[in-house]
């Protein structure tokens, strides 16, 4: 086996550690040059944001005290995948399993009793403007919005966790508006105010990049995804128990917000930029009733901006593990999916297929569509095409694909809402067999190749030390 830079070999890569909380893969980011720091008093108007999109996939950037605020903002945490694997202490390519097997075997979070989340307390009075420095993103947001909150609530039957970043609007000195999109937090709000009672809830700011993709886990309900954020670590979370509430909370984040989702109540939220790089339209919508803030002494405060690679990521990830398990079961062939980020993370997916009978690709293809709804284009291509690079897949249309034999349409289903070419979410779903025919002659689809290129020490073969002129005299 090659040895690495660092001498490990690949089969001892199991050995690297996670980073367990947000500051140390900060520091992680900074020894190693990916991480800047922007002037002080920077505008938490669209000039953060702007700054942040601008370093998105190279840096992670903090702004210490924007707009004169006490407080600092961290932006671009884990906007490359290569990140987001080395945060867990794993290989790139090992993400998806390591996903899939945490969430078959998660690991029950560790109650702790004191936990830097919980150092300072904000209770009666306060404003959580002049608390946390949250910004405004894009030019049409409604104001300014808590976009990395890990919205903490539970069952009110079972009494079982869930974890889910919904965007929060500030509406007011303790109020925030909530999106609540239709899967577990909205389940537990619609069972709590059926008995006429709010939800206790916590907002989780500034956890480890662990938690931050787990809680983008598509798992069922009553399925604490604090769970799979220790699976992904090796090693159970730490957690407290809330002030006020029941709720157990990742005890090494930056801060956390009490409050209530409260029963029988709407009021205007958005727009706001969103995913598809287009806004989110304004409704009624929940209101959460905030009691308390609990932080870290000095806290950093994270934000995602809207559509860029960290959201993008973080959302991809997760889905791509879940979609290629559930591939998987019925096509063993499918080596390999992904999101690309062209079609954010969520509505195109390529998948790697294992040589096949005749028509599997189809049968992959409708696989891929049922797998989840926000999947609207699927390219399957052969196993010499690489997934993560979108030219190589065009290539694959480009030389494979014929649209009268390998195309697939299907009209009126459901898709998502967030894409503005459907009406209200109804689209037609699209996809494309790029693969070789199981019939054709071998030769026809041979990728040309320079026998030995791949091997080339490029430095060794060329020499540096002569010039053109040398040549030509
Ligand atoms: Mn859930």
């Amino acid at each position: 086996m090659n040895q690495t830079a660092n001498g490990s070999r690949p089969d001892q890569r199991q050995a690297r550690q996670a980073y367990l909380d947000l500051r140390s893969w900060l520091k992680r980011l900074e020894e190693t040059g990916r991480l800047a720091i922007a002037r002080r008093e920077t505008d938490l108007q669209f000039a953060l944001a702007g700054i942040a999109n601008r370093n998105d996939g190279e840096r992670a950037t903090v702004f210490p005290h924007p707009s004169g605020h006490s407080g600092s903002v961290v932006s671009g945490l884990l906007s490359q995948r290569a990140w987001m694997a080395e945060a867990l202490g794993i290989a790139e390519d090992e993400l998806l399993d390591r996903f899939h097997d945490a969430e078959k075997h998660p690991l029950t979070p560790i109650e702790i009793a004191d936990a830097p989340c919980q150092e300072v307390v904000h209770e009666n009075d306060f404003d959580l403007a002049d608390i946390l420095p949250i910004p405004v993103h894009n030019e049409h947001d409604s104001g300014a919005y808590i976009t990395a909150g890990l919205l903490i609530s539970a069952n009110p039957r079972t009494g079982a966790q869930n974890v889910a970043i919904h965007r929060l609007q500030l509406s007011g000195p303790r109020e925030l508006g909530a999106l609540l999109l239709p899967r577990h937090t909205l389940s537990f709000t619609d069972a709590a105010e059926a008995e006429g009672e709010d939800l206790p809830v916590a907002i989780v700011i500034g956890a480890s990049p662990a938690c931050l993709l787990a809680s983008q886990a598509i798992v069922p309900i009553d399925f604490d995804e604090l769970g799979i954020a220790g699976a992904l670590c090796g090693t159970p979370l730490e957690v407290v128990r809330c002030k006020g509430s029941k709720l157990l909370v990742p005890a090494r984040s930056e801060v956390v917000i009490e409050g209530r989702l409260k029963a029988n109540r709407r009021a205007p939220e958005g727009p706001f930029g969103e995913f598809p790089q287009y806004y989110g339209e304004r409704d009624d919508r929940h209101v959460i009733e905030i009691d308390r803030v609990t932080a870290r002494e000095k806290p950093l405060f994270h934000t995602i901006v809207g559509g860029g690679l960290e959201h993008l990521l973080l959302g991809g990830i997760p889905r791509e593990a879940t979609i290629l398990a559930a591939m998987r079961r019925s096509h063993p062939g499918v080596v390999d999916v992904h999101l690309s980020r062209g079609g954010v993370c969520r509505y195109h997916l390529y998948a790697k297929l294992r040589r096949r009978e005749a028509g599997e690709a189809k049968n992959v293809i409708l696989a891929a569509l049922a797998a989840h709804y926000d999947i609207k284009h699927v390219v399957v291509v052969d196993e010499d095409v690489d997934i993560h690079d979108p030219t190589e897949v065009e290539w694959a249309v480009a030389t494979r694909f014929q649209a009268d034999r390998d195309l697939v349409l299907i009209p009126g289903s459901q898709g998502s809402k967030l894409d503005p070419s459907t009406d209200n979410g109804l689209g037609c779903k699209t996809g494309f067999d790029a693969t070789v025919p199981a019939s054709a002659p071998e030769f026809r689809f041979r990728r040309i190749r320079v026998p030995g290129e791949d091997e080339i020490d490029l430095d060794a073969a060329l020499d540096a030390s002569v010039a053109l002129g040398d040549i030509l005299s």
